[in-house]
């Protein structure tokens, strides 16, 4: 037999893959994964498939295709009033989450500490352990997750190396203020900590608030690795497509990382996002959009017996059912999907020490047809 001896003892398997399993099991609703149940833009499918056509099919640049670059410093131009230089700050990678990754992975030695907040999007923790350094968990404050930044001075060290936030928050729907960006500042101001700031919902946020990208603070972003998806900007989640905005300073340093994993990104999809993005700017209609169907989710769970933590970001809203069930929400979500036909994913997944609030994280990024009729089916609950 094979000895091997794991890097990630104990991680088990996703709580996406755990719930979306038990979904496809139990042929429930899968309000639990997030994804998108309604159709991408056919025009960016057309597109896709036209690169493919004319021959768009060998290795792209290992930075990414100059004109999509071009298009994302455009962008953060107009939205953050962003001089971002396409050619030493931007690189186009296999998903957010590999930005995530080779972020953590350029810059963390074993020894260093990271302070992550928990709940936390479920690849953080891994990333910082596979690379031997030291996760600094702080719990954000329940119920409505805000960063309790006296905790976070307290907890800073001569090791500590890096900050990882996530705005608009996976899984509570918490968005940061320009309050938590002075704090923040004010932390990091003449020391060596370096930030992971995870923005792949910059587009949904809700209740007139404004998305304080890093990309907006010079100052910030000279110290910052802040990484984007296209799945959530262009509901297409399988394409696995991301970027990566620093200083060129350390976008070098990233770079050098990605060389030799990756190395480049799938050219068509490249290709086809960039042509798309010069003539559209239809992600301005995503809050809109996005806000509607979380105030319809909100609506119909009021003939349940769930309280909503309100969200106002992200495609997710969490809901307590502490007042009319004891049961451990993982056994509640497992429960919720045999019997009910709902998937939901429960919250204590996104903590170390499964922290059980009983809370429930649902997705709302699905047709609104598919929200009355998992409503209609939880509303059985008492
Ligand atoms: N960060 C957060 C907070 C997410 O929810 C996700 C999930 N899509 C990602 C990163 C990863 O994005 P991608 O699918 O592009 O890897
Ligand atoms: N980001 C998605 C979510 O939070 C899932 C991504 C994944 O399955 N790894 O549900």
């Amino acid at each position: 037999m094979l000895q091997l001896a794991s890097k990630l003892p104990g991680v088990g398997t996703t709580i996406f893959t755990t719930m979306s399993q038990l979904a496809h099991q139990y042929q429930a609703i899968n309000l639990g994964q997030g994804f998108p149940d309604f159709a991408m833009h056919p025009q960016l499918i057309a597109l896709c498939n036209k690169a493919m056509q004319e021959g768009h099919n060998q290795y792209a640049h290992m930075y990414g295709i100059m004109a999509l670059r071009e298009q994302i410093a455009q962008k953060v131009h107009q939205l953050y009033h962003a001089a971002i230089h396409p050619e030493t700050q931007i690189t186009i990678t296999p998903g957010g989450t590999y930005a995530l990754y080779t972020a953590c992975t350029t810059l963390l030695q074993p020894g260093d500490e990271v302070i992550v907040f928990e709940p936390a999007y479920d690849s953080y923790l891994p990333n910082i352990l596979v690379n031997g350094a030291k996760p600094i968990r702080i719990p954000l404050q329940y119920p409505h997750y805000q960063i309790p930044w006296l905790q976070v001075a307290a907890a800073i060290t001569s090791k500590t190396k890096l900050i990882i936030l996530n705005s608009p928050h996976n899984p509570t729907g918490s968005v940061l203020s320009s309050a938590d960006i002075e704090a923040l500042r004010q932390i990091v101001a003449n020391t060596n900590i370096f930030i992971l700031s995870d923005e792949v919902y910059e587009h949904l946020i809700y209740d007139e608030l404004q998305h304080h990208s890093l990309l907006r603070y010079p100052d910030l972003l000279e110290r910052s690795f802040v990484c984007f998806s296209f799945g959530k900007t262009y509901h297409c989640t399988g394409w696995k497509l991301g970027y990566c905005i620093s200083s060129p300073q350390l976008m070098q340093a990233f770079r050098s990382i990605h060389q030799f994993n990756a190395f480049s990104c799938d050219t068509p999809k490249q290709v086809a996002l960039a042509q798309y993005m010069q003539a559209s700017t239809d992600y301005l209609e995503l809050a809109p959009f996005f806000e509607r169907k979380r105030n319809l989710l909100r609506k119909l769970m009021t003939n349940t017996p769930f309280v909503p933590l309100p969200s106002s970001g992200s495609y997710f809203e969490c809901y307590s059912y502490a007042h009319f069930s004891n049961e451990n929400d993982v056994a509640f979500a497992t429960r919720l999907t045999k019997e009910y036909g709902v998937t939901a994913i429960p919250v204590s997944a996104f903590y170390h020490n499964a922290t059980d609030h009983k809370v429930l994280r649902f997705c709302f990024a699905k047709q609104d047809t598919t929200l009355i009729q998992a409503v209609e089916r939880l509303t059985a609950l008492k």
